[in-house]
């Protein structure tokens, strides 16, 4: 398409990403605003600034994609709003009771001490849906642009000037329909990238100016979780089970996390290190095995279920973050990999690294100095800020984990007792696709990893792929060109085919990859995208990573409203 056809828009701070690290950014950027020129204008001193704030997000509306049913830190947001309790933020409630219990098949072993770090007196039960549609209310003065998906970032030189949108009104050929709209490029002084875990635009500037180089490679998990709702006064509010062991092996890391939310709605899940070593591990149905456990199933007896979700979750922590800034952006966030893995928890150091960058932001913009080398103070910020330090004490948590279950205890355990340091420091971690075992013996393609306790789903308890996706609420245009892209699909039909079994039909929770017969023998790649949660677990754990995800037209995917 002509360029001259392209609309563009010019503002001051672009934010993209309409999660807790995009919105806390954004309001705090507007509160410093505020104060700087009231102290302006007392003081008689500076100048006032009314930069003008911009925020995308790709979901229908902002809290589309927010899936999580979270137990937040409000640490940060204590310090961005004070006032939250009495400001009705739509908290579930705090947490009352917090157990850790270690599976096996059939019994459960309540841990007699839960370990301080997934301790969560003081924190609250939330959903994290409700609580960023209530951050976005409170962004006055910031134009919440949701439905817009940022598809590329526009560079000049080393320079990013801001992102371009994804065109609207194309059929699955790369034809224009009658509703054809050309995206926009937004221009921006400085632009905010808080696209969540494996942004597309951060891992486009990652490759393009190296910004993990010296860093460790990034490692992440994946989470997939159901919401039920269960017989009225059959839950006590505010209880926090984290649970280890079944319906995982002792060489894959991971855990389940179950949580009691308000108006008697269970919040379960499954967490699974992307670095697992079988390609016919089927992740989906893993979680389903957990809800048969006998220490779980009863919890949901006569419940309903009311949403469904996956998500990667970003575990490589402090040393994994990419250079997070470069001249005219700031990173922060998930896509920036300021996650506790150890807590389990982001949303805290999200919003923390989102007001970090404001403050910087605002700095540049009175200093008229955008550059790398004058952004380059919110890396050295963040990693001072409390957020940072908890990242550091956790920093080699997950690559503990490498040689499974119980030598990941042991790292765990010492790594506590030594700031993080631990046995080893740093402790070396690969990229989880190479962790991934060839099979023996050859493969047929065919569905495989369906474990051994749950062959048939019921529809009530035990639900398939696609009843989950349904629970989603995912939909997607149908008529437009695929966003999941896979380079050479013949080394799917062959190579992986014979290697790894196509793992695609395995790791996706969401049924889109699919082998099927093909005419003339053998089989094919059948990709189903309207089915895609958005997790990207396919562009994480592909073996040969040829699988690119992309953003859908904006306003496609997932709706996260029950979760
Ligand atoms: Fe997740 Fe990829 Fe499946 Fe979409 S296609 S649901 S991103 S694994």
């Amino acid at each position: 398409m002509a360029e001259e056809a392209r609309d563009s828009l010019e503002v001051d701070v672009l934010f993209v990403g309409g999660g807790p690290a995009g919105l806390a950014g954004a309001i705090r950027l507007r509160q410093l605003i505020r104060a700087h020129n009231e102290r302006a204008r007392r003081e008689g001193s500076g100048r006032a600034l009314e930069p003008s704030i911009a925020l995308l997000d790709k979901g229908r509306e902002i809290g589309s994609h927010a899936i999580s049913g979270a137990v937040l830190d409000p640490r940060a947001l204590r310090e961005l709003c004070p006032g939250f309790e009495v400001e009705g933020c739509p908290l579930e409630g705090p947490v009352t009771d917090d157990a850790v219990w270690f599976l096996t098949g059939k019994r459960k072993f309540p841990l007699p001490i839960v370990p301080p770090p997934l301790r969560n007196h003081g924190n609250y039960v939330a959903s994290l849906g409700k609580v960023v549609r209530w951050l976005a209310a409170k962004a006055e003065g910031i134009d919440l642009f949701p439905g817009f998906a940022a598809v590329e970032p526009l560079i000049e030189g080393e320079r990013v000037v801001g992102v371009r949108t994804g065109d609207r009104g194309i059929d699955r050929q790369g034809r224009r329909k009658t509703n054809f709209e050309p995206g926009i490029d937004i221009r921006a002084k400085v632009t905010v990238l808080a696209e969540g875990p494996l942004g597309t635009l951060t891992k486009v500037l990652v490759d393009r100016f190296r910004l993990d180089a010296g860093r460790q490679p990034q490692v992440y998990s994946i989470g997939i979780k159901e919401v039920w709702e269960c017989p009225k006064g059959s839950l006590p509010p505010g209880r926090v089970i984290h649970t280890m062991g079944f319906p995982l092996d002792a060489l894959t890391f991971g855990g389940a996390f179950i949580y009691s939310m308000g108006e008697d709605l269970l919040d379960i899940g499954l967490v699974i290190g992307l670095d697992y070593r079988d390609p016919r591990l089927d992740l989906h149905h893993q979680f389903q095995r957990l809800k048969t456990h006998p220490a779980i199933r009863p919890m949901l007896r006569g419940a309903r279920i009311l949403g469904y979700g996956a998500k990667a979750i970003p575990e490589g922590g402090y040393y994994s973050m990419p250079r997070p800034y470069l001249s005219g952006c700031l990173i922060a966030g998930d896509s920036a990999s300021m996650l506790n893995a150890m807590r389990l928890k982001g949303i805290h150091t999200s919003m923390k690294a989102g007001m970090i960058a404001a403050e910087v932001v605002l700095e540049a913009l009175l200093a008229g100095d955008t550059s790398a080398e004058f952004l380059a103070r919110y890396e050295e910020r963040f990693r001072a800020s409390w957020a940072g330090r908890e990242l550091w004490r956790v920093r080699n948590f997950h690559a503990g984990f490498s040689g499974g279950l119980l030598p990941g205890l042991l790292h765990a355990g010492v790594q506590m007792a030594t700031g993080g340091r631990g046995l080893r420091d740093p402790l070396p971690v690969e990229p989880g696709h190479l962790k991934l075992r060839p099979l023996t013996g050859g493969n047929d393609g065919a569905a495989a990893g369906t474990g051994d306790v749950v062959r048939r789903y019921d529809d009530s308890l035990l639900l398939d792929k696609l009843t989950d996706v349904y629970h989603s609420g995912t939909k997607h245009d149908e008529d437009q060109p695929a966003h999941l892209l896979v380079r050479d699909t013949t080394i799917c039909e062959n190579r992986c085919t014979a290697e790894y079994g196509n793992p695609c039909q395995h790791f996706c929770p969401a049924a889109v990859y699919e082998m099927v017969p093909k005419e003339g023998g053998g089989r094919r790649l059948q990709i189903n995208a309207s089915n895609c949660v958005h997790c990207k677990t396919c562009d994480i754990m592909d073996p040969y990573q040829i699988i690119t995800w992309v953003p859908p037209e904006g306003g496609g995917g997932p709706e996260y409203v029950k979760l």
